[in-house]
């Protein structure tokens, strides 16, 4: 029983082929540069705990030779990590808008409904969606599954979402909240749960989504309250290269002071802001070196990026009216001890403290890292959006057969 996840990008397409019996992968991999003179394959078996790699370079025109491509990577896998034994294919769709509160069977008329979303996702959904259309071309036995970026955050309530701007360009223009990173939020709770013992459905979680993008979401008995990210996955925390909050008549301000267009200063926010903006460098483990040898921007950059992770906490426990867990994953958060504990100085009156021990402790499991007296739990969890969307595309196949 295997489902395959894809997640096709403007000039990539990632892949992983899951085995759904157990849980795990079979294989998965990377092409990227479509379009470009060399694109590059990097695809990854799985055998036991052993993973080999292997590259395949060469011309690839577009979407439709890419999949060619992985589906002949698949197949040459041999074994059991081929398509055989296919039951569905699980597709990441950025931009689900209001529509879509849960995955979806994509049918003519799901395609129309993704592409009325194109305006809140101008770069993302066309992308997804020639992935789609090639892959159902591929595979036309098996169903596919729609699964959105920004469904798990349909829940936020009206006063969490709406912005405070004339409420005709919410009706006019879905100007809202969406939110993004939903299938790790979601992927992350439920493993949090388990962790901790305890029923999704009686917890409140912050979780702490800390990756090259990274968002806060309030979860409360399973369901997000409130996200970092907007309307876009610009707004919220610090990212590796894009500026979450800021005062927006900045921009104003910059179109007059520096004579940047639009297009200019969306650009500036989105790839050459947050920590590359602050010390010229985006990457954190970079940046922690820095900052150890006395780099004085890096320790800037850092002091920047965890004060305002430790805002979103308070702000969101004041969401909840308390908290069960404050929840670490993705790059950083699953791997820079440093940032969880600067995020979560300062703490103590929320009942949040964590074990420098426990915090330097690394590993690839979930974890508890609080002290023994901290009321609140402080977990790392990693997380793993491609098994999170395996998993809704089985739920939803079974739904559909049920
Ligand atoms: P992701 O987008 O989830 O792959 O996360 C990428 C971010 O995680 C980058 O800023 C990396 O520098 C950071 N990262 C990965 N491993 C570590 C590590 N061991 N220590 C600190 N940061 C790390």
């Amino acid at each position: 029983m295997k489902v395959l996840v894809l997640n096709a990008g403007s000039s990539s397409i990632k892949y992983e082929l899951f085995d759904m019996s157990e849980r795990g992968a079979l294989a998965s991999g990377l092409l990227e540069r479509i379009g470009e003179q060399r694109a590059c394959l990097t695809h990854r078996l799985q055998e036991g705990a052993n993973t080999h790699a292997s590259v395949r370079e060469g011309k690839v025109d577009d979407h439709r030779e890419g999949f060619e491509w992985i589906a002949d990577a698949l197949g040459q896998s041999g074994g059991i990590a081929n398509l055989e034994g296919l039951i569905g294919v699980g597709h990441r769709v950025v931009h689900g808008g209001e529509d879509f509160k849960a995955p979806a069977i994509i049918d003519a008329e799901v395609i129309d409904r993704i592409r009325g979303q194109i305006p809140l996702a101008p770069l993302h959904n066309p992308a997804n969606l020639v992935g789609i259309e090639v892959a159902m071309a591929s595979m036309p036995n098996v169903p596919h599954v729609a699964v959105f970026d920004t469904a798990f955050h349909q829940s936020i309530p009206r006063h969490a979402y709406l912005y405070a701007l004339p409420y005709s360009l919410y009706e006019e223009h879905h100007v809202r909240r969406y939110g993004f990173h939903g299938t790790s939020h979601a992927f992350v709770a439920k493993r949090a749960a388990r962790l901790l013992g305890r029923p999704l459905e009686e917890l409140r979680l912050v979780i702490l989504h800390l990756g090259n993008g990274a968002s806060a979401a309030a979860v409360v008995n399973g369901r997000s309250i409130d996200t970092s990210m907007g309307m876009t996955p610009l707004e919220g925390l610090v990212m590796g290269t894009r500026s979450g909050d800021l005062d927006p008549a900045i921009i104003f301000f910059l179109s007059r002071a520096t004579g940047l267009g639009n297009d200019e200063l969306e650009s500036m926010l989105n790839r050459d802001s947050g920590l590359k903006g602050i010390s010229d460098q985006n990457d954190m483990r970079e940046l922690l070196r820095l900052a150890e040898s006395g780099d004085e921007r890096a320790k800037l950059a850092i002091e920047v990026y965890s004060y305002r992770i430790r805002k979103y906490i308070g702000a969101y426990v004041a969401a909840m009216g308390g908290v069960d867990a404050v929840v670490f994953t993705a790059g950083i958060g699953e791997n820079a001890g440093e940032i969880r504990a600067r995020a979560c100085s300062g703490l103590d009156a929320l009942g949040i403290r964590i074990d420098p021990k426990r915090n330097a402790t690394r590993g690839n499991e979930a974890r508890e890292i609080q002290t023994d007296d901290g009321k609140a739990k402080v977990l790392v969890v990693p997380t793993d959006e491609e098994l999170e969307i395996a998993e809704q595309t089985l739920d939803c196949i079974r739904r559909l057969s049920a």
